[in-house]
């Protein structure tokens, strides 16, 4: 299931630990604006753009790795679009991503989820994404 910004930074800060990583306020503030734009599948520029909306100083080689971070422990996903990665909230959904638009909104019901997992012969626990590329109904 889904989780609230402040439930995601309570679990990494324990994971943190937990791995033997730094919890800086650096690194919670990073993750906590990655979390809170995470639902719009930002790409990394944009990322990078909010992170120094809040912290100007921040190098962009520094959000990289924090992203990696992040990914590496399963709290966000990262997927290509048009050649650009976007990131991406790791819990089971599929995305649908319109080729024409370039938009990508996200298909919650579990069912679904379960049904192509089911098919692929994966478990839920080892899905790493679920992309459907099409074209949406906007004129
Ligand atoms: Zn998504």
């Amino acid at each position: 299931m889904e989780k609230s910004v402040g439930e995601k930074l309570a679990r990494l800060v324990s994971e943190l630990r937990k791995r033997g990583y730094r919890v800086t306020a650096q690194r919670l503030a990073i993750a906590k604006i990655v979390f809170e734009s995470i639902k719009s599948h930002p790409s990394f520029m944009e990322i990078v753009q909010a992170v120094r909306d809040a912290m100007p100083s921040i190098s962009p080689s520094t959000v990289y790795n924090n992203l990696q971070l992040l990914e590496q422990m399963g709290f966000i996903r990262s997927f290509d679009v048009a050649g650009e990665t976007r990131y991406d909230d790791a819990f089971p959904h599929v995305n649908l991503v319109c080729l024409d638009t370039g938009e990508i909104v996200d298909l919650e019901g579990v069912e679904c989820v379960n049904d192509v997992v089911v098919k692929a012969g994966l478990s839920p626990r080892n899905i790493q994404n679920i992309v459907v590329y099409g074209y949406c109904s906007r004129p």
